[in-house]
């Protein structure tokens, strides 16, 4: 049964901008690729647009690529300078400035790449990155340093080389795709990727970090949903920072991954002025678990040079969890993280529930501020209690 009360959140933006385009050219995930806004014309024949991202796409073509799916621009109103969705894909002149803390590569994984493309930075699980193309560019990209062709380094690429590694690492149980995006290769080079894989007796978990089933719903086709759920366990994190970014066209393409019986997740980045409000991110864990997702990460925005003007408090991330924990469900929670700038992998922030622990009791806070005492199993008065119990 359909419930209209749900349905009415989400809505479709088609065509828009494109008014010219044919229904099946529009659903056609390379018309979409075909047709991305790239140039300064393109995107002035769309938008009135400020000085401030005039200089940004000029900047972009050095540093990150201007890419917006039709599908993703469309989302963008025009009508208000300061969008959550033309925050997040178009350049801007304060992507020229860098703060002293940025790097080029904030998590450090040039450092941890044993062999070209392969991050090995946990005991039991890879990143591997197989791609250096996305549907479209976000402008806080962990990776702008190889992503997109035009930034300061190329991504090396040597996928025997990458398997060669796994076939001999037998700690490795869990590989995760990405790149790049994994989901914008063809679905027999992915059907390569994902046999190779499964073929190496030793792993036993296949993910792809992806998000094209947000910048490109068309891309996530019947045929392609068939041939993912020929290697599961193979699950999916996906990665939206607005509600606004949960049309009808994405959450029917979820819906499909669901259908095949991949599990969902989400990893969003918190971002100034685009979800750093609890409101904002409430609308949006509400609308993932309807679709199927399971919100699984918030990251703080990386130190990634020229990213400063998109970066918020530590505290506005702490303050948005401490506003979901107990409100609402459970699973809309996502964890918050900071990826630790030079290598040291994702680490979980929590808000401070804990206010005093010692070998005698733990004193905790609950989400509406009460404070409650449990005590540890050695306490003094625990073992007094459970001796009353016994008989005399
Ligand atoms: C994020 C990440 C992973 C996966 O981490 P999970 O917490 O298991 O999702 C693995 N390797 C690298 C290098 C990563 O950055």
């Amino acid at each position: 049964m359909e419930h209209s009360d749900t349905e009415e959140r989400f809505v479709s933006h088609a065509p828009g901008y494109w008014p010219e385009a044919a229904d099946e050219q529009w659903h056609d995930w390379k018309w979409q690729l075909k047709n991305r806004v790239t140039t300064l014309a393109g995107l002035e024949k769309h938008l009135t647009i400020t000085s401030g991202e005039r200089a940004g796409v000029l900047l972009a073509g050095t540093k990150l690529a201007l890419a917006v799916t039709p599908h993703y621009f469309n989302l963008i109103d025009r009508s208000d300078p300061s969008c959550p969705i033309r925050r997040q894909v178009i350049p801007s002149i304060e992507e020229g400035y860098d703060s002293p803390y940025d790097m080029s590569d904030p998590c450090g994984e040039d450092a941890s790449m044993p062999v070209p493309g392969l991050v090995h930075r946990y005991p039991d699980r890879v990143l591997f990155l197989v791609t250096d193309r996305c549907a479209s560019y976000c402008r806080y990209c962990t990776r702008s340093r190889v992503v997109s062709g035009v930034g300061e380094q190329e991504m090396h690429l040597d996928f025997e080389q990458a398997f060669a590694y796994l076939e001999k690492h037998k700690e490795v149980r869990d590989v995760l795709l990405s790149g790049g995006d994994a989901l914008v290769l063809s679905d027999d080079k992915l059907e390569g990727l994902l046999s190779r894989l499964r073929a190496i007796r030793h792993i036993e978990f296949l993910r792809i970090g992806t998000r094209v089933p947000i910048f490109l719903p068309q891309r996530i086709t019947p045929q392609l949903c068939a041939m993912l759920k020929k290697y599961h366990p193979l699950w999916m994190s996906v990665h939206v920072n607005h509600p606004r970014e949960l049309t009808t066209e994405v959450r029917n393409a979820l819906g499909r991954l669901a259908d095949a019986g991949i599990p969902l997740g989400n990893q969003s980045v918190l971002l100034s002025g685009v979800n750093d409000n609890v409101a904002t991110m409430k609308e949006l864990v509400h609308k993932l678990l309807l679709c199927r997702v399971r919100p699984y990460y918030l990251y703080q925005c990386d130190l990634i040079r020229g990213s400063s003007h998109l970066r918020t408090s530590v505290a506005k991330g702490l303050e948005i969890i401490e506003g979901l924990r107990g409100f609402t469900t459970g699973y809309a929670v996502p964890q918050f993280v900071i990826d630790a700038p030079g290598g040291g992998g994702k680490v979980p922030l929590n808000p401070g529930y804990v206010v005093y622990h010692d070998k005698e009791k733990v004193v905790i806070r609950n989400f509406e501020g009460r404070i409650f005492e449990y005590p540890e199993p050695g306490a003094a008065h625990a073992v007094t209690r459970h001796e009353e119990l016994l008989p005399a």
